[in-house]
């Protein structure tokens, strides 16, 4: 049950089939799986349940189109980009909406993935025309070596909930570019911000059979045919290091390229000569974007003991008064999280933070039904075993502990399996550069809470998985180098 005509319209105009081939069609077993607002548990829509047989009608798409697509102009390819970037632009209102509803959070946050995931298309339109080789003489002057770099082949897409439309954004905008066919399989929890971005790709001018989108419940099965189908070449997947690690062991089979973005353990932090207003508000950035819902979020607040007891009340004070609700409503910050299993386990981790001694600066009460919400809670002198600091809340909980120098900083901020992203808060520029070489992670937010951005390199190393998408070497994940030895008689 929606609450409003426009929220219905919206619902109504997003696509609920299967787009392959250009078209919509129903899933072949002619089964459907429901589409939940987590603000209220109504349901929202009914959307087409592909299974195996699905996913390879798709993949005999991908397949068939992939040498026209390959030589389809670059200039081309860029044009439908960009065109898909414009109305991405102009339905961003729509589009934030329809996320909202089905994900759960605030509409400034929906509103900020639609620009991000559009984003991907105009920077990718702009690399399309962009693919350079190379054509040198050999070192011994008997020869000249050419370098080509050629589409890698159809792609298969696997994307999580929390950003569903963003984390196939940052896949399928290179792979167009560099010339590549793909199946996109997002997540069961949110597939209408994907079936609404190939509707939208689709009137770009996208031709059939480059983008397919397969919806399932069914994730495993639905894939694993199309992993072993020798025409599949790579395997891009966002979501989670465990699944992660189950799809790198299936990509085996045919030796597939692969991508993987998986999960974080973010430290945040705080040294004794930071900007603490700043800190806070890099804090408040990292933590409540998405609820705390991303890979991305500050897991971790390692903060510098003379600043620990001001940070924590400033962050308390912020957090506290952040409005919860059915996030529809433009004044709500704070919406519900995923599922009662996400809820679940964050009302958990604090409840375990609290036995281990943390003190509760703000929050920390579980909250009844309906929806799935957790208040945003700030955890003063969490104790280092407590689970919360292990692993990946993904909610509204901000633990804080102390430091008294940066080598027991570092040593902390190290102390995981993870190594997506970290925050760094100092003004002196020396450490800042010694803190941001020592660290291991593949990305840096220094003196900010926000790293993502279409124009730099996101990804990460050790559990978070390896592979970068957007910047300049977004595309090479969609590209593979082929070398000709020329034998040249006369240079
Ligand atoms: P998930 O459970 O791993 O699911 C991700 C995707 O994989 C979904 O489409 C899911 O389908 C599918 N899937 C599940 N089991 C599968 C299997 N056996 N074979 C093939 N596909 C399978 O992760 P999630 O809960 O959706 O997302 C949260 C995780 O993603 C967090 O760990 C977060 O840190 C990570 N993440 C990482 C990044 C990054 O860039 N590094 C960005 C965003 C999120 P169903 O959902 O339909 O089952």
């Amino acid at each position: 049950m929606t609450t409003t005509d426009h929220e219905q319209s919206v619902i109504a105009a997003a696509p609920k089939g299967l787009s392959i081939d250009g078209e919509w069609r129903a899933a072949r077993s002619g089964r459907t799986f429901a589409v939940e607002d987590p603000a209220t548990g109504h349901t929202l829509a009914e959307v087409a349940d592909g299974d195996a047989l699905d996913a390879l009608d798709a993949m005999d798409a991908a397949a068939r189109s992939q040498a026209t697509w390959a030589a389809h102009p670059p200039r081309g390819r860029g044009e439908i980009l960009r065109r898909a970037y414009e109305l991405l632009t102009e339905r961003a209102d729509d589009l934030a909406l329809l996320m909202t509803m089905e994900m759960g959070k605030s509409l400034a946050d929906s509103r900020a993935e639609i620009v991000y995931a559009a984003e991907f298309f105009r920077w990718f339109s702009e690399e399309s025309v962009r693919i350079n080789g190379r054509y040198t003489p050999e070192p011994n002057g008997r020869g000249h070596l050419l370098v080509l770099r050629q589409p890698v082949g159809p792609c298969l897409f696997i994307t999580p909930w929390n950003f569903p439309m963003a984390m196939g954004a940052r896949k399928i905008a290179p792979a167009i570019a560099a010339g590549c066919t793909m199946i996109v399989k997002p997540a069961a929890l949110t597939p209408l911000s994907m079936t609404a971005l190939a509707a939208i790709l689709a009137e770009a001018g996208l031709p059939a059979g480059v983008c397919n989108v397969v919806t399932s419940t069914s994730a495993g099965a639905t894939v694993a045919g199309i992993l072993d189908d020798p025409r599949l070449r790579k395997l891009s997947f966002t979501g989670s290091t465990e699944v992660g690690r189950q799809l790198i062991a299936a990509a085996s089979s045919q030796i597939l390229r692969v991508s993987m973005e998986l999960g974080g353990n973010a430290p945040f932090v705080v040294f004794e000569d930071a900007d603490l207003d700043a800190a806070i508000d890099g804090a408040v950035v990292a933590k409540m974007r998405n609820v705390g819902q991303a890979c991305t979020a500050a897991n971790r607040f390692l903060v510098h003991e003379s600043l620990a007891e001001q940070f924590g009340s400033g962050l308390a004070a912020r957090l506290g008064a952040m409005r919860m609700g059915r996030a529809t409503d433009p004044s709500v910050e704070v919406g519900p999280l995923i599922d009662a299993r996400a809820r679940a386990k964050v009302d958990e981790l604090v409840d375990d933070a609290q036995r281990h001694g943390a003190r509760v600066l703000i929050g920390g009460a579980p909250i009844d039904g309906p929806g799935h919400f957790v208040a945003p809670t700030v955890l003063m002198d969490v104790a280092l075993d407590a689970r919360v600091l292990r692993e990946e809340i993904f909610g509204p909980v901000a633990p804080i502990t102390r430091f008294v120098n940066d080598d027991d900083a570092i040593h902390a901020a190290n102390d995981t399996a993870f190594g997506l992203v970290a925050y760094v808060f100092t003004r002196d520029l020396d450490r800042a550069l010694r803190v941001c070489e020592r660290i291991e992670t593949g990305m840096i937010g220094l003196n900010q809470g926000l790293v993502s951005n279409p124009a730099a390199p996101f990804g990460g190393v050790k559990h978070s998985g390896f592979g970068r998408e957007g910047g300049p070497e977004g595309i090479h994940e969609y590209l593979e180098t082929k070398y000709v030895a020329i034998h040249t008689n006369a240079v």
